[in-house]
C-alpha cells in the first residue's frame, strides 16, 4: 500500500476531523500518500481531491463536522457513478479506500469493493451509533453530551413550574442517544423505538411520579419511535392528564454540531490508526472498531447487516432510577 484515499460520507458527526487528522497522520508515519477526497463520494466521482500532509490536518481536531465536507451522492449508487469513481481512482494510483460514515456509506464502500477488487476499510463515524461491529460510534458521546446539557437545562424550568417536558432526540431507527441521554439527564420515562411502550405505560409511570411529589418531569422521546413524534406522544398524553402544563421541546440538528467530546476525539484517534495499520496487514472490505476497549475488524457486509441491540440493562436502571 502506497497512497490510500480518505473520504467522510453520509451524514456529519463530531469527530470525523479527528478521524481524518489520525488517518492523514497515521499513513505519513508508515510512508504512505494520503489524498483527502471533498464531499463523500462525489467527490471521487469528479475527481476532486489533493494529497493531504502534516500540517494540513492541523487544528481540526477541535472542531465539529468535516473539513473534507460530506454528501448523499446519488451517482455513486448508479453503475455509471461507480465506474467514473474506479477510473479517478485508479487514474490518481490509489491503492485503497477509507471511508469514515454511517451503514449507507458502508454499504456504498462494498458494492465498490466488490466490483472493482478495491481495498476498502470502514471508519463508523455516526451520532446514531446503529452500527454492529462497534460498541460506540464517532460522534455518538458529543451527541449524548448536547442532548443532555439541553435537558439539564429544561429540567430547570421544568421543575421550577411544575411542567412535564417531552423532550425529542436524534437517533433514527436507534435509541441510543435516547437511552444514554435519558439516565445521564435523569428522565422520567423514555420511548424509544426497540421497545413497545404504550401511552398509557408512560401515563402510569407519570401518575406514579406525581404521586412521589417528582421535582420534574421531563420524558425523552426518540426521533424513531412508533408512538409518533414528541408532538404526537404529548397530544395523546394530554388527553388523559390534565393537571399537568405540557411543552415540547425537538433538539434537532443542534446534536450533531459541537466541538467533539474528549472520548470522540480518542476514539477517532483509534480506529484512524487502526485502520491504516489495518490496510497495510492486508485488511480490506472490513469496518474497524472497538469492543470491549480492544480495536476490532469485522466484514463491513456484516456490520451493516447486523442489528447492534440496545443494552437491556441500561433501561432496568433507567427504571429504578426514575421512580
Ligand atoms: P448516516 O448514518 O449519518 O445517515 P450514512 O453513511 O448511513 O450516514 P447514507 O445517506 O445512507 O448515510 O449513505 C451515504 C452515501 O453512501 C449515499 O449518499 C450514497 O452515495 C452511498 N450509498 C448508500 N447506499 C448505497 C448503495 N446501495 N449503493 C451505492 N452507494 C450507496
Amino acid at each position: 500500500i502506497k497512497k490510500i484515499g480518505v473520504l467522510t460520507s453520509g451524514g456529519d458527526a463530531p469527530g470525523m476531523n479527528a478521524a481524518v487528522r489520525a488517518v492523514v497522520r497515521a499513513s505519513i508515519y508508515y510512508g504512505i500518500e494520503v489524498y483527502g477526497i471533498y464531499r463523500g463520494y462525489d467527490g471521487l466521482i469528479n475527481d476532486k481531491m489533493e494529497e493531504l500532509h502534516v500540517r494540513s490536518v492541523s487544528n481540526i481536531l477541535s472542531r465539529g463536522g468535516t473539513f473534507l465536507l460530506s454528501a448523499r451522492s446519488e451517482a455513486f449508487r448508479t453503475k455509471e457513478g461507480r465506474a467514473k469513481a474506479y477510473e479517478n481512482f485508479k487514474a490518481r494510483e490509489l491503492d485503497a479506500l477509507v471511508v469514515i460514515g454511517g451503514d449507507g456509506s458502508f454499504t456504498g464502500a462494498d458494492i465498490f469493493s466488490q466490483e472493482y477488487d478495491v481495498p476498502v476499510i470502514g471508519i463508523p463515524g455516526t451520532i446514531d451509533n446503529d452500527l454492529a461491529g462497534t460498541d460506540y460510534t464517532i460522534g455518538f458521546d458529543t451527541a449524548c453530551n448536547t442532548a443532555r446539557e439541553a435537558i439539564d437545562k429544561i429540567r430547570d424550568t421544568a421543575s421550577s413550574h411544575d411542567r412535564l417536558f417531552f423532550i425529542e432526540v436524534m437517533g433514527r431507527d436507534a435509541g441510543f442517544i435516547a437511552v444514554n441521554s435519558a439516565i445521564g439527564g435523569g428522565a422520567v420515562a423514555m420511548i424509544v423505538p426497540e421497545h413497545n411502550w404504550s401511552i398509557d405505560q408512560l401515563i402510569k409511570r407519570l401518575r406514579k411520579g406525581a404521586a412521589n411529589q417528582k421535582a420534574s418531569n421531563v420524558v425523552i422521546i426518540a426521533e424513531g419511535c412508533k408512538l409518533g413524534n414528541a408532538y404526537d406522544v404529548a397530544a395523546k398524553v394530554k388527553e388523559q392528564l390534565d393537571y399537568f402544563d405540557i411543552r415540547v421541546t425537538v433538539l434537532g440538528h443542534l446534536q450533531r454540531g459541537g466541538s467533539p467530546t474528549t472520548m470522540d476525539r480518542v476514539l477517532a484517534s483509534r480506529l484512524g490508526v487502526a485502520a491504516v495499520e489495518g490496510l497495510r496487514d492486508g485488511q480490506s472490505k472490513v469496518m474497524v472498531g472497538v469492543i470491549n476497549n480492544r480495536i476490532t475488524y469485522t466484514p463491513i457486509g456484516e456490520a451493516i447487516k447486523t442489528v447492534k441491540r440496545l443494552d437491556d440493562d441500561e433501561f432496568r436502571i433507567a427504571k429504578i432510577l426514575s421512580i
